[in-house]
């Protein structure tokens, strides 16, 4: 069974439901791509690299990554700490903005759990995913040995797989960020980067500059998500562009990103040629704005998945 490991923050989502109640749920990029992955290829293995706590909501997180077939081997449990959360308001225009308390989530302690012997079961994987947000909640003081053990993973054979998804709110400084990045592009073997990303970062707004961004590092698998205009990729030097077909009526963009990332990701482990590999994930993205929230109703994404073809 191919072995593929999600490392970052899961976190408790809180939405209004109505004026006297909030919803409940989980999400975060990492995870979320870890769903859409298992959903789509349930004869992957596909686990979550995560800090959690002993809380309640830790347990109810770890119960909800258990009901999406998710590995929970590699979920550490924090003595003192507990997850991340976040509130989704939406105001009277139906503009959504986000309230974060996470500066002192388990995840932030991550690296801490990933002793030798953990890294030593990690290297019998095949790919090891991590994104932009999973860097910048790492503590700084914990870096270093966190791309130690980056490396180790390489030597051992394991792609490194990286999604710069950034967020500025989660940064010191630009300077931070592109010097966490420049450690991440020169680790990895494939890359999943949004042009948006880019544009912030580096001011870089087309497909062709960030390819030529990527270039110079040795990455064998470049990805580029332009939203629904189109993805371009670039493997073993060969540049395809792959049409999207735009959805009419989106609802929730949160999570497309994530979803292209899982179901991409899952289609390459399972062999499946680059072409047919972006279909489906655009497929997959496609389907997620279609609904509110970051987790598409399972029956709804399965559904539409059986009518791509999977
Ligand atoms: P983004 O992170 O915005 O680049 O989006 C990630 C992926 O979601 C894209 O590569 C598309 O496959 C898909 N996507 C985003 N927006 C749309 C849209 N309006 N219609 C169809 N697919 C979309």
């Amino acid at each position: 069974m191919k072995n593929i490991y999600f490392l970052g923050e899961c976190m408790v989502e809180l939405r209004t439901m109505n004026e006297s109640a909030l919803h409940q749920s989980f999400a975060g990029d990492v995870y979320n791509s870890a769903v859409y992955l298992k959903r789509c290829f349930p004869e992957l293995n596909a686990a979550v690299v995560t800090a959690i706590g002993q809380d309640k909501l830790s347990a109810q997180m770890l119960d909800r990554f258990n009901s999406e077939q998710l590995d929970t081997r590699f979920v550490f449990a924090h003595d003192e700490k507990v997850p991340g959360m976040y509130y989704i308001e939406t105001d009277e225009f139906g503009e959504r903005s986000f309230s974060y308390w996470r500066n002192d989530s388990a995840a932030k302690k991550i690296v801490d759990f990933l002793t030798t012997n953990i890294v030593e079961q990690l290297s019998s994987g095949d790919m090891f995913f991590f994104s932009g947000i999973s860097l910048a909640v790492i503590e700084q003081d914990a870096r270093e040995l966190f791309w130690q053990k980056v490396t180790q993973l390489k030597q051992a054979g394991v792609k490194i797989v990286f999604d710069p998804n950034y967020r500025a709110r989660l940064w010191q400084s630009i300077d931070e960020t592109k010097q966490q990045y420049d450690s991440a592009f020169a680790a990895a073997d494939v890359v999943l980067p949004g042009v948006e990303d880019f544009e912030m970062l580096y001011e870089i707004d087309t497909i062709q500059g960030v390819i030529d961004f990527c270039k110079p590092y040795d990455i064998e698998e470049i990805v580029v998500k332009n939203g629904p205009k189109s993805v371009v990729t670039v493997i073993n030097n060969e540049q395809l562009s792959h049409t999207i077909s735009p959805v009419a009526y989106v609802v929730d963009t949160t999570s497309a990103g994530d979803a292209f990332n899982g179901v991409y990701l899952g289609a390459r482990l399972s062999g499946r040629e680059i072409a047919d590999a972006v279909n489906l994930a655009a497929k997959a993205a496609g389907t997620v704005i279609q609904q509110p929230g970051a987790i598409a109703p399972k029956d709804v994404f399965q559904q539409a998945m059986a009518i791509a073809g999977l």
